[in-house]
């Protein structure tokens, strides 16, 4: 048997060993916020992966936003060197999971298997991912000893809450220099035939309308900043959310509708701040003085950041110069900008003609609507030989009944076994 279909037929063997990993993976509950178990998830990786032969450093991303003695933010690199010099090829995982949220009809951290389905929070996002990438190295490594470069493996912290204390902080501490790490395949849920070349731009901001605080029943001796802020979105309405809708890209997004630059307003807040729900008590007449609103406006690499920014300035301006009393405060929470590495890149054309080989298919290449840890890998590591691929349905992310198909995690595998033969093949 030729070597490319050993490797296949070997990771078919190992079914069990998957389907057992991603049930062990999920029933460790990794739930960002606030960021639980990530040192048990990490030392169950770690005794796996060294006594497989890896060498493994657990990092701990001390100092990052939310790295704290009650949920330090645990990282763990795994890594094992060929027999001859040759490019390093890394999988990056995320090991934290979403909130469990309403409508589960089976155990979220259960890891019940049932039709060939496995389920829980994380199965499909993305420790099934996470499953199929260990399988596919260590298959690779067992049956082709000799291989060149470096394998590495690393599950990483805080990814649903935007990383900085996991791929960020190994970013900036070099573990994704281009001199150490030459190609990147996330294994996030992207459907196990698509290739996700990257992602739209983000731009969080908050904008704060001001007024005057007086007596409810005379808000004429006030100034109402709500009110304001209902001009804002007035105007956004009219002019920014139709010129939004204009702008299309050539980035193939998905879904269709992410296609276009959008603007979610997140959350608006003026005047008396919430009650707690056990308050009984009544709202006291006040004129709000104070509005804020958070705006979540992504964008596309056809767009520049500074124009993204003036769209909403300059609406801001027209309207201190028209409408009475209007003052505003504008403050910038969190800049991405959009990524999408080249279609001729190796890491590409490598895992598409593995997909050729193991599906019989042209994949499709997708970009993310939104954004995900090969941001960090971009702009700190400065390494642009970067994709997403993985098993999983992207749609069921995050939603209850959330689970990982084990013969797509099979098909995937492959896939990563076959892209590992190309890239760091023995002589
Ligand atoms: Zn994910």
């Amino acid at each position: 048997m030729e070597l490319a279909d050993r490797l296949m037929a070997e990771i078919e063997a190992r079914q069990g060993d998957l389907i057992a990993l991603t049930q062990d993976l999920i029933r460790i509950p990794t739930l960002n916020p606030p960021g639980d178990n990530y040192l048990e998830i990490c030392a169950y990786l770690e005794t796996r992966l060294k006594a497989k032969g890896f060498d493994v450093t657990m990092v701990r991303a001390e100092g990052a936003a939310g790295d704290s003695d009650r949920y330090p933010r645990w990282n763990v690199i795994a890594r094992r060197t060929g027999a001859h010099k040759g490019d390093c090829v890394h999988f990056n995982s995320h090991i934290d999971v979403v909130e469990v949220g309403r409508g589960w009809t089976v155990d979220p951290f259960g890891g019940e298997l049932k039709d060939g389905k496995i389920y829980g929070r994380g199965a499909c996002d993305m420790k099934g991912g996470l499953a199929a990438s260990i399988i596919a190295t260590e298959v690779f490594c067992d049956l082709v000893p000799d291989f060149a470069g470096a394998v590495e493996i690393s599950g990483t912290a805080d990814e649903e809450s935007g990383g900085f204390g996991g791929v960020a902080y190994l970013a900036e501490k070099g573990w994704f220099n281009p001199d150490r790490v030459q190609h990147v395949i996330i294994p996030e849920p992207l459907n196990k035939d698509r290739i996700c070349l990257g992602h739209r731009g983000v731009w969080w901001a908050e904008i704060e309308t001001h007024g005057e605080i007086a007596h409810g029943s005379m808000p004429f001796l006030g100034d109402c900043a709500v009110r304001h802020m209902g001009a804002v979105m007035h105007k956004m309405e009219e002019t920014l959310f139709p010129a939004l809708a204009r702008k299309r890209t050539e980035m193939p997004v998905v879904p269709e509708g992410a296609k276009q630059s959008t603007l979610n307003i997140n959350s608006i807040h003026g005047g008396e701040a919430e009650r707690p729900v056990d308050y009984t008590g009544m709202p006291a007449p006040c004129v709000p003085d104070s509005c804020r609103m958070i705006i979540d406006r992504r964008f596309l690499i056809e767009e520049n950041i500074d124009e993204v920014r003036e769209e909403v300035l300059g609406l801001l301006r027209d309207l201190a110069e028209k409408r009475e009393n209007f003052r505003y405060d504008v403050r910038e929470l969190f800049r991405v900008l959009p990524t999408m590495t080249e279609k001729d890149a190796p890491v590409v054309t490598t895992v598409a003609d593995a997909i050729g080989q193991v599906m019989g298919k042209v994949p499709e290449y997708v970009v993310s609507p939104g954004t995900y840890d090969q941001k960090h890998i971009d702009r700190i590591g400065k390494l642009q030989n970067c994709i997403a691929y993985g098993p999983g349905i992207l749609d069921l992310a995050h939603k209850p009944d959330e689970y990982v198909g084990v013969e797509d995690m099979l098909d995937s595998a492959k896939v990563m076994a076959r892209a590992l033969l190309e890239l760091c093949p023995a002589p």
